[in-house]
């Protein structure tokens, strides 16, 4: 018998999501009121709900994930082949999609060399910082184990990765978290600290400024993501991460970017901080990897790093005492190798570039449109618009003004996303992420809907 997961009665898997789902990111009470979404099915960039009702998603599955849009024969294939001849293994042993992903992706990286499997970022990230302390304690005396995150970013839902959260809200109530984590400030210009030319520079500053506080003996590494995510898709100001590399060279800190969002395509080339220019040591990955097709992350590093895990083989610690069980998945691989033959096959790159600049130029034109845009951001198909209350003041649009922005599109039937609810004021910023195969009918469709929602939504 195989499982029917197309069932006639959608009422009851409704009822049955009510009853008992407890969903991400959600205050239940309004369900006792509503019905609770429930997907059913997906084709390309289109869903379609258990009361039949079509979207258009712009956010690749909620959370920018689904890079090569939903319903791809191919992925489900190669996980169900691969599945009936090896499911898995884990431990210190390989499998064939694991040993072909890594290679394919490393020629991705020039400069990178190994890659650690696991389940999601926040579990990617967790293990870099587990490298840089383990790393620390065996070379350093202990001494050089201090990792700084930035204000505004995030990477992840653990208590390690908490501890480096630069959104206070998601933060504020789990705590006490692990010592040792020191934020630098965030680089957006738009809400500047400082009154400068140079504005890229003197915010990399900032985070010299951190390191010789603490003592730069004391800094082992620096995690940043290379556009600023869910604290409200802050792409860089101009010669940021170039000093920012310099700096990480200058007090030897091991430079930790957060690829989560941004790999595989994302921002139009493999990873965001390809855009950069940035020679990273340690580059974490996971929603695009396999497009939520299979859950996969990589913690990806250099030989030079991968090395100092070897330093005295005879004392049975000097390696990574680390595992994570369903790294031994061999689905997660698989999809991630289809996943990015269709990438490039499909030229996905080259299509991301060109409609993120036709989102880029819809947004501007809104933005001359709408008073309550302040501003526009974004790289490839990642991109933001923020909503101020006063252009002048740029006073943070309020949270529930910009939720209706969101329900509006909705009602259109178009999926589009806002950042966080923040304790900083800084749910503000409506983003869009569409899959990279999207078409200029589907960005022109996406910004209509926006168009529309700001003028009943602000009129
Ligand atoms: N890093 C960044 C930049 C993210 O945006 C996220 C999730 O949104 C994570 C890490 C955590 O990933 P996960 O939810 O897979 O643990």
């Amino acid at each position: 018998m195989t499982l029917d997961l197309n069932i006639n009665d959608l009422t009851r898997v409704v009822a049955a999501d009510r009853e008992h789902v407890w969903h991400h990111l959600s205050q239940h009470k309004q369900y006792e009121t509503i019905d609770p979404r429930v997907f059913v099915e997906g084709k390309g960039m289109k869903l379609w709900d258990a009361t039949g009702r079509e979207f258009l998603d712009a956010v690749s599955g909620g959370v920018w994930t689904v890079n090569v849009g939903y319903g791809r024969e191919s992925i489900a294939n190669a996980v169900r082949d691969q599945l009936i001849k090896l499911n898995y293994y884990a431990g210190a042993a390989g499998t064939v999609p694991g040993a072909l992903f890594a290679q394919r992706l490393i020629e991705k990286m020039p400069g990178m060399s190994r890659v650690y499997y696991s389940n999601s970022g926040s579990e990617a990230n967790e293990k870099v910082y587990k490298m840089v302390r383990q790393i620390s304690a065996r070379h350093y005396g202990g001494a050089k184990q201090k990792i700084l995150y930035r204000d505004r970013d995030y990477h992840g839902t653990t208590l390690g990765t908490l501890a480096t959260s630069g959104q206070g809200q998601r933060a504020a109530q789990y705590g006490p978290y692990p010592d040792g984590f020191v934020m630098v400030p965030h680089c957006l210009e738009y809400r500047a600290q400082w009154n400068v030319e140079n504005y890229g520079e003197r915010a990399a500053d900032a985070i010299e400024e951190v390191i010789l506080r603490e003592g730069p003996d004391t800094v082992g590494a620096i995690v940043l993501e290379p556009v600023t995510a869910g604290g409200g898709v802050i792409t860089p100001p101009e010669g940021y991460w170039q000093r920012v590399q310099e700096i990480c060279r200058k007090y030897n800190i091991l430079l930790h970017i957060d690829e989560v969002v941004c790999g595989l395509g994302r921002t139009g080339t493999w990873f965001g901080y390809q855009q950069y220019g940035i020679e990273p040591d340690f580059v974490t990955m996971a929603k695009g990897v396999a497009s939520g097709y299979a859950a996969i992350s990589c913690t990806v590093t250099t030989e030079r790093v991968f090395d100092m895990f070897k330093d005295a083989p005879e004392d049975g610690m000097s390696y990574f005492r680390d595992i994570s069980t369903f790294g031994g998945c061999t689905a997660g691989p698989v999809a991630a190798l289809e996943n990015m033959r269709i990438i490039e096959d499909e030229n996905l790159l080259e299509n991301c570039t060109r409609m993120g600049e036709r989102v880029m130029a819809n947004l501007n034109a809104l933005m001359e449109k709408h008073s309550v845009i302040g501003d526009v951001r974004g790289k490839g198909l990642f991109c933001g618009a923020e909503l101020v209350a006063d252009r002048k003041t740029k006073e943070p649009m309020d949270e529930k003004k910009v939720q209706a922005v969101v329900a509006d599109c909705l009602a259109q039937g178009v999926i589009i996303g806002a950042t966080n609810r923040s304790m900083e004021g800084l749910n503000n910023t409506l983003t869009l992420s569409p899959a990279l195969i999207a078409t200029a009918d589907d960005i022109d469709r996406i910004t209509d809907a926006m168009d529309g929602a700001l003028t009943r939504v602000f009129s």
